[in-house]
């Protein structure tokens, strides 16, 4: 087992990284920005290196940095988190060539499953369902004409680079395409230096059903169910719940095998995602995340897993503990994504943090950064907590969330703790009858 692991990463998930580590006797190694000086994960790890100056670019995403604080502190292998570094196959090839140990898949497979219209034929020949859409790549507006014609209307026009919801225009009509087609194109360069796009079928009242899949490296590989994530704005999650209310034992157990068997024959190690849009019945593979998700604590509460050590256990070598027959669903949860940000228009809202107190008590855990008296820096994302419950059964997880909320106060910045109270209280939310843009028309109903 490794004696020492640095996190590149900050906020509540180096914390929950460094958490793991302390438990599995590692020692662990915080990196910061100078605007991080004082930030919690800086403050809980073991050791910390100061790699740069605030911008993102200059050093959570600077790779000689984050090699130099490897070297200087002597760690053997680096935890991601998610975001930041955690999807660059060229960072997980320095680390190779380093003898740095990547706590993640290969590279090959981060660049395969990172540029989406390989990712989509790779799925496709391992007999995953996707999306109808373009073969590979639309260069031309001419082509994006003609296939979206023969496929018919509406469509969407994705980037391959694409994340974070960048790099994806609709076109409902015929009329719209010309338009659609040149700006997703542009926002993907400008995003990712990277124009290539493709099209989609635009699935019009689908959910957004992923599946937490865990491979050995070595062909053995798991699914650990569905995380039911169709509450968006703006193509970003901002509420996730497991199991999926539209899902049932056997329509898990299915999709579970088709994608368990698929990163199985990839051979692909540690923790990773398959995104699907699910409408009438059927699946369709949208992406692969190849690194553990923001919302992986639901799925850890349903299965009573820890993901994170286990991610660090098959790096470092040994076994998956991790057995399809005992991985057995247990109750529900739903995890709220709080941000710093101002209703209702979602203005980043950093600042002073004058009073917190995090909820407690039965079935609730909070991953927060947070403490009195930090200061919320402004060159960051604006998650700042986490809030995930866990019940019996959904009726008891709504109560519990309802009750937890009421216990959080976050004073001094503005938060979007409010938006829970109120989708709480909405019927579709308390029977679980809401697509990928419920969301959107509510907040276009209460703005
Ligand atoms: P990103 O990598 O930017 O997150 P995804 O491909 O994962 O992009 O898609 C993000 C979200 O965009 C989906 O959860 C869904 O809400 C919407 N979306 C993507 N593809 C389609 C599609 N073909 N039809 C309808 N909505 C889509």
């Amino acid at each position: 087992m490794f004696k020492k692991i640095l996190i590149a990463n900050r906020g509540e998930i180096a914390l929950r990284v460094i958490r793991a580590c302390k438990e599995m006797g590692i020692l662990s190694v915080a990196v910061h920005s100078t605007a991080d000086a004082d930030a919690m994960h800086v403050r809980m790890a073991d050791e910390s290196v100061c790699i740069g100056p605030p911008p993102g670019t200059d050093s959570y995403l600077s790779i000689p940095s984050i090699v130099s604080a490897c070297e200087i502190t002597g760690a053997e292998a680096i935890h991601p988190g998610y975001g930041f570094l955690s999807e660059n196959a060229a960072f997980v090839q320095v680390l190779e060539d380093h003898g740095i140990t990547f706590i993640g898949p290969s590279s090959e497979h981060i660049r395969m499953m990172g540029d989406k219209i390989t990712a989509k034929e790779t799925m496709l020949k391992l007999g995953v369902p996707c999306v109808p859409g373009s073969e590979g790549g639309v260069p031309t507006v001419q082509d994006a004409r003609r296939i979206a014609a023969d496929m018919g209307y509406p469509v969407i026009i994705k980037a391959t680079a694409g994340g974070g919801g960048r790099g994806m225009k609709l076109a409902r009509r015929p009329e719209e395409l010309d338009m659609a087609f040149s700006s997703a194109r542009s926002e993907a360069k400008a995003a990712f230096g990277n124009d290539a796009v493709y099209i989609e079928k635009y699935l019009q009242r689908p959910r957004h059903i992923e599946i937490q899949i865990f491979g050995d490296g070595k062909g053995r590989a798991v699914h650990l169910g569905e995380r039911d994530c169709s509450l968006q704005r703006r193509h970003q999650k901002v509420f996730e719940e497991s199991p999926s209310p539209a899902i049932d034992g056997e329509t898990r157990a299915r999709i579970g095998k088709v994608c368990a068997d698929a990163v199985g024959a990839m051979g692909y190690s540690g923790a990773g995602t398959i995104e699907f849009l699910y409408e009438d019945g059927e699946f369709y593979f949208i992406e692969m995340n190849t690194r553990l998700q923001v919302e992986h604590p639901v799925t850890e509460a349903v299965y009573g897993v820890d993901l994170v050590r286990e991610q660090i256990r098959v790096a470092a070598g040994e076994e998956m503990s991790l057995r399809q027959e005992d991985l057995i669903p247990n109750g529900h949860a739903i995890e709220c994504r709080i941000n710093a940000e101002k209703l209702p228009e979602f203005r980043p809202s950093p600042g002073r943090v004058t009073a917190f107190h995090a909820p407690g008590g039965l079935g609730v855990r909070m991953d927060s950064a947070l403490y009195q008296g930090y200061s919320i820096p402004p060159y960051y994302d604006s998650l700042i907590g986490k809030l995930i419950v866990h019940g019996s059964d959904r009726t008891a997880a709504l109560a519990r969330l309802r009750r937890a909320l009421g216990e959080l106060i976050v004073d001094g910045v503005e938060t979007t703790t409010p938006l829970f109270h109120a989708l709480l209280d909405e019927p579709d939310i308390q029977s679980g009858n809401y697509t990928i843009h419920w969301l959107e028309k509510w907040l276009e109903a209460h703005s």
